[in-house]
């Protein structure tokens, strides 16, 4: 499932413009999350909640919904700020823990696997090829969605609707590229890629480690590298490893 929260931001009383020290005590309202767009992979539609639309109970009831539905969790940048975001509104609202989700940070391999310029999502998509995010007027879209203004929600939700399926799309070409990527091969338990689960596999040559061997292949739909889960048998290695 493809996931992403917009917050409101925390709105306090302060004595200054800069050089801000701001006491727990000044503020009025902590913030929190706002909306939340999702989809499952590979599915139609878009799944859209939010304070506005919905009321702030709703919007995390199923939130917490699909997360305890969802196997596998991609976001950007939300292993720092969506997910711990949506865990605070469950406990807030003495919710458990939905059950457990691994996670795909695309932020994280990004930065890991690549040198862009910027590794902001509305940097990368296009370079990706990929049609950037929805342009809107900044700081002040938020603010008039605090407000209630019906018109500044609309952009609101289709921007935070353009950020998932942005995050699916670049996925999809992200996808042989993610590291111990939650294997689809122990999902399912069946020899297939463990980035898409694709069956087409391309065996060429072996993935060596200081004792073994194992056949390595390379996946005919996506293009990742994986290995056998099966050790070669091997006198020969046995040797050279001696
Ligand atoms: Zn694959």
């Amino acid at each position: 499932m493809a996931l992403d929260i917009e917050t409101r931001p925390a709105l306090v009383y302060t004595w200054g413009l800069f050089e801000l020290r701001v006491g727990v005590d000044q503020v009025v309202d902590p913030g929190g999350m706002m909306s939340f767009a999702a989809k499952w992979i590979g599915k139609r539609g878009v799944e859209f909640k939010s304070d506005f639309h919905d009321g702030h109970a709703e919007m995390v009831q199923r939130a917490w919904e699909m997360l305890d539905e969802a196997d596998v969790v991609l976001h950007f940048n939300g292993r720092s700020f969506d997910v711990p975001h949506l865990q605070r509104e469950f406990v807030e609202a003495g919710m458990p823990p939905p059950s457990p989700f691994k996670q795909i940070d695309l932020l994280l391999v990004v930065r890991k696997q690549f040198r862009f310029l910027s590794n902001k999502l509305a940097h990368v998509a296009p370079q990706l090829g990929l049609e950037g995010k929805v342009e809107h007027e900044g700081f002040p879209l938020w603010t008039k969605c605090i407000n209630g203004d019906a018109a500044a929600w609309k952009r609101m939700r289709r921007y935070n609707i353009r950020d998932v399926t942005l995050l699916e799309d670049a996925y999809e070409i992200l996808q042989p590229w993610v590291p111990s990527h939650p294997s689809h091969a122990a999902f399912t338990g069946k020899e297939v890629c463990p980035k898409c689960g694709g069956t087409k596999l391309q065996w060429r040559g072996y993935a060596v480690t200081s004792v073994s061997r194992y056949r390595r292949f390379q996946c005919g739909a996506c293009g990742a590298w994986g290995r056998s889960v099966h050790r070669e048998t091997h006198a020969e290695v046995a040797q050279v490893a001696a």
